[in-house]
């Protein structure tokens, strides 16, 4: 019998994978000359520790039987729990839902919070199903998959077409096989459940508390600064506010219906209740509309894409004409248009950082589930703030040492606290 590779990988791992898992690989590889003696551990950050596949079968409401695949997986628990989305998609495959994970680790480890990362995912078009079918759907995936998650072992959160009322069935199930209330079970509950005030409006916050950071380092004064932002929902609705409220001029914002202008600024407050009326920005008033090329060439202080993944590539990099660049989606820069949009000098804030906000006020829903006791929305927006400017800093620090890109920095800040966890907790037996 011949003995085994020491370094050899699981069936399940391609090394060559050209989906999400392998964009992760070669971000690992980058930090890799970073990490000093630290990087005897480095295969740990390349391998999830736990992947469960799950059959979910549910009677429908016309009685028929169907079978849905669902997995949950914690890629590094080093730090703490496993933490992360669950994300009902029909395009969820086992590389997108690793490679989710894995960026959960390290967003979790760059904002210095006690967690893990996971991610689960069901492979399903949740339009084509009830509400009554979704619940049920939940609730079997809830049984299968909690055999690993748990308080203490893994803490699911809502992500794409998932919300706070799949995390209250999800709490209800888990807690029903338990015997007992498990409200820290999942987090991005009702208020009503345990759920934390604050959590709504927490990523756009830190995404705020992100871009006035970014501001103060580059010197610029919020006060007046341009701002335009792609996307007005959860997240860049928030952050174009609170920018506006701080006396940012927001030039112009992105969404699905069109693109909204003015060079004077627009007036927010108008414009949510516009898009309260009508579904959307376009045609609010006192506005021109811009194309996508007219929008993208903006000459603007600060750039938000809050939308969705991959908006600028090497087609739009080049028109971009920006101080700083916050990511408040995840994924909104390819890596081609990253190295076009820095040789200018824009500062990027990467979306492990700029975007933790949502997963911090998890983090403070969660500890107030430990202990049943609940704090104000004061209390939160102002530790949410203080949490996300402590990464910020640490972020900045290692830039400015290693004289690398703030994103190479918070994965460098990120793996190096995985791997100290794991080189002192030692291999066990
Ligand atoms: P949302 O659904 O509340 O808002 C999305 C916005 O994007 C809407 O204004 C929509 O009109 C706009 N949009 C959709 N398609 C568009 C298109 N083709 N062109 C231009 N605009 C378009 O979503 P959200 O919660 O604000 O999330 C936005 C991004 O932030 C996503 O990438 C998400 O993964 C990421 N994110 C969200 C959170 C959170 O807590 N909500 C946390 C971390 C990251």
């Amino acid at each position: 019998m011949t003995e085994p590779v020491p370094h050899s990988l699981p069936s399940y791992l391609n090394p060559n994978d050209p989906g999400p898992w392998g964009i992760y690989l070669e971000q690992v590889d980058r930090v890799a000359p970073y990490l000093g003696s630290l990087a005897r551990w480095i295969e740990t950050l390349k391998r999830p520790k736990r992947i469960l596949i799950v059959d979910i079968p549910v009677e429908l409401d016309n009685g028929e039987v169907a079978h849905f695949e669902g997995y949950r997986v914690q890629h590094n628990t080093s730090r703490g729990p496993g933490k992360g989305g669950v994300r009902y998609h029909q395009d969820v495959t086992l590389s997108e839902v690793m490679a989710l994970s894995a960026w959960m680790s390290v967003k979790a480890a760059a904002v210095n919070l006690p967690f893990g990362g996971a991610k689960g995912g069901i492979r399903i078009d949740p339009r084509n199903y009830s509400q009554a079918e979704i619940e049920r759907i939940t609730r079997r995936y809830t049984s299968e998959i909690g055999v690993i998650i748990g308080p203490n072992k893994d803490i699911p959160a809502p992500d794409v077409n998932t919300n706070a009322q799949t995390m209250a069935w999800m709490m209800d199930t888990y807690s029903m096989n338990e015997g007992g209330t498990a409200t820290g079970v999942v987090t991005g509950k009702p208020v009503a459940l345990g759920g934390s005030l604050g959590r709504v409006e927490a990523t756009g916050r830190g995404v705020y508390v992100a871009a006035c950071e970014a501001a103060r380092e580059c010197q610029i004064e919020i006060k007046g600064a341009r701002v335009a932002v792609q996307g007005f929902g959860n997240v860049g609705g928030t952050a174009a506010r609170l920018l506006y409220e701080a006396g940012a001029k927001v030039v112009a914002i992105y969404d699905h219906t069109g693109i909204v202008h003015n060079a004077h600024g627009l007036n927010i407050l108008a414009l949510f209740d516009h898009v309260r009326t009508t579904g959307g920005v376009a045609g609010a008033p006192d506005t021109e509309s811009l194309t996508p090329t007219e929008f993208w060439s903006l000459e603007t202080e600060i750039l938000i894409p809050a939308a969705l993944e991959g908006q600028i590539t090497h087609d739009n990099a080049d028109l971009i004409h920006t101080k700083i660049l916050v990511e408040g989606a995840n994924g909104p820069t390819t890596p081609e248009a990253d190295d076009i949009i820095s040789s200018k000098g824009t500062m990027i804030v990467p979306d492990v950082v700029a975007n933790a906000g949502g997963v911090t006020v998890s983090y403070f829903e969660w500890v107030q589930d430990f202990s049943s006791f609940f704090w104000t929305e004061q209390e939160i927006n102002h530790r949410l703030e203080a949490m996300m400017r402590a990464a910020y800093g640490a972020m900045s620090r290692v830039a400015r040492e290693h004289q690398v890109s703030l994103r190479t920095a918070a994965f460098i800040v990120a793996c190096t606290r995985i791997l100290e966890a794991r080189q002192v907790r030692g291999l066990y037996p």
